[in-house]
């Protein structure tokens, strides 16, 4: 048995067999061979073995995420039958008498490069597509288990550090528990976590080749650790915690259907934050009054070009429809820092929370923009719609906003296509934004504050810096007194104003948000019923 501590990201416990995802852990080494035609064999094997892995994905994210997204797994089974690059695997083997592990990972160089070189940016893209394939066919010729993030049974999944693209491909429903080496607290995969309801640990230390996967493991995210093949008595102790766990979930459940109306009978609004159109069943599960944050980018995460208009479209219609007239707000393309996309073709910056992000991208590319504002606006006349537009710094930003949704509806008028313009808002995430937002105020429907980003830029504290936890404090007077003069702002131009960061989840703070006059508190699922119970205790 072994004990390993780590920091917590979300209270709960779990207990199952853990998956050990290591990335990078082929280095391809060129080798003889005396027999070309069992080379030849292997690569045969792992050709079906990766169309089956392939299929499996297609299938899940024809689910998850609709037809066009799934279709990029239909174009690498289709790489997997493409001749000139089988020929070119064979060829190396047959004459040079090599491995077929490096018959392929040099061919899938050649070709991406190839590609690469190409004029056309579709052509261009399918350059990362022949890498990934050529990958995925090493690690079957060197029996390496499937990275597809999918398992058979609830798993605990232990990794070096995931990203966001990574963990939106995640098959979700049979994660009970991450445990990453690094990541800080307030990265978008304890986010992540938090939605899913699942215990988290992250900065966990541990030498990731000395586990196996299949190895029995305990996340215990109330104490803060992770507990490996445990003894029978530590088991029998996490079940009794697992249940009590479980009856505490059922206590929360009668409170569902009830309203979140303080005793003196002022009501806030509780709504869910989600990242996919998937996680709409967490907020449905429990009794979510709305979504009060739906992070567009994740539409744009783990895919090899953007997202088309009409993917967008479905997206966001499908969200207003399963939530059957409940407001829906979504937040605009917040991409960038540490949410990357290859295609958009991001340069290398010393400091990307500071830099080509989220609005400023949107309005640089104002074609992106539009792609999704005309998706939006097709989409809201299905519900309750609300846009918000992150990373705001100025009344200018917000003007040059309103100037392309101005175009974007002529162009929909000219076009006679259907569409209906939702309320719109600012996300109040910069010191700049509050300082300013008597003036925003005037201009927008209504303001959210983003307490992630508001931390980490008024205390001057990288939030992806594991580090710098301790420094990073959300609790600070600084970021209270800014919270304060935005409702007040707010509430003297008739406006509503809401906390969609994580802050809004701390139940030790919802009496004092509730005293300060805030109207709506958009957080993870999970938290939206313990929520509910504490604003029905105060007075
Ligand atoms: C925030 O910054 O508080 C926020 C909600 O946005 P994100 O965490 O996606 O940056
Ligand atoms: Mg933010």
């Amino acid at each position: 048995m072994r004990y390993v501590v780590g920091k917590s990201v979300y209270k709960g416990i779990a207990m199952g067999p853990c998956a050990v995802l290591k990335k990078d852990g082929h280095q391809v080494k060129r080798r003889r061979i005396t027999c070309k035609e069992s080379e030849l064999e292997r690569v045969r094997q792992a050709i079906l073995r990766s169309k089956e892995q392939l299929q499996r994905l297609y299938d899940k994210a024809l689910v998850e995420v609709g037809e066009t997204s799934a279709a990029i797994f239909e174009v690498h089974q289709m790489m997997l039958e493409d001749q000139d690059y089988l020929d070119a695997i064979h060829n190396m083997i047959e004459t040079e008498m090599i491995n077929a592990e490096y018959a392929v990972a040099v061919t899938g160089d050649n070709f991406s490069e190839m590609f690469r070189a190409m004029d056309d940016d579709y052509m261009k893209a399918r350059g990362t597509d022949i890498i990934d394939v050529s990958e995925r066919l090493v690690r079957n010729l060197i029996g390496e288990e499937d990275s597809d993030l999918y398992f058979d049974e609830p798993t605990v999944v232990i990794a070096d550090d995931l990203t966001p693209s990574e963990t939106v491909q995640m098959d979700k429903e049979k994660i009970i528990a991450f445990v990453t080496v690094h990541g800080s607290a307030n990265s978008h995969t304890a986010i992540l976590a938090r939605i899913m309801n699942i215990p988290a640990l992250v900065g966990v230390d541990i030498e990731l080749d000395s586990l196996k996967n299949g190895t029995m493991a305990i996340v215990d995210g109330i104490e803060g650790n992770l507990i490996l093949e445990p003894d029978e008595a530590t088991c029998a102790k996490a079940k009794d915690k697992i249940l009590e766990q479980r009856e505490n979930e059922m206590l929360l459940q009668s409170l569902k259907g009830k309203e979140n109306v303080t005793l003196s009978g002022r009501k806030i609004n509780v709504y869910a934050n989600i990242g996919n159109v998937s996680d709409l069943g967490y907020a449905i599960e429990n009794d979510a009054g709305g979504i009060g944050l739906f992070r567009s980018e994740f539409l744009y995460l783990g895919k090899t070009d953007f997202p088309s208009e009409d993917e967008q479209y479905q997206a966001y219609k499908q969200v207003l429809q399963t939530m059957a007239g409940k407001k829906v707000i979504v937040r605009t393309l917040d991409i960038g820092a540490d949410k990357k996309v290859d295609y958009l073709g991001l340069a290398h910056e010393e400091n990307p929370a500071l830099g080509y992000r989220a609005i400023r991208i949107c309005l640089m590319q104002p074609d992106i923009f539009k792609t999704q504002l005309r998706a939006l606006f097709r989409a809201a006349i299905y519900g309750d719609m609300a846009v918000m537009y992150p990373m705001i710094t100025s009344v200018k930003e917000v003007e040059r906003i309103f100037a392309i949704v101005d175009e974007v509806k002529k162009e929909l008028d000219e076009q006679g296509v259907c569409y209906a313009v939702p309320k719109q808002g600012v996300m109040i995430e910069t010191p700049a934004a509050v300082m300013i937002s008597d003036q925003l105020a005037q201009m927008v429907d209504f303001f959210s504050i983003g307490t992630n980003d508001l931390t980490q830029y008024t205390l001057a504290v990288d939030r992806q810096n594991e580090m710098l936890d301790e420094f990073y404090d959300p609790h600070h007077t600084a970021i209270f007194k800014m919270i304060q003069m935005v409702i007040d702002n707010a509430h003297n131009a008739g406006k509503w104003v809401g906390i969609c960061g994580e802050l809004g989840a701390d139940l030790s703070l919802t009496e004092q948000f509730v005293r300060m006059g805030i109207d709506e508190l958009s957080v993870a699922p999970s938290m939206i019923l313990k929520l509910r119970k504490i604003i029905r205790q105060i007075q």
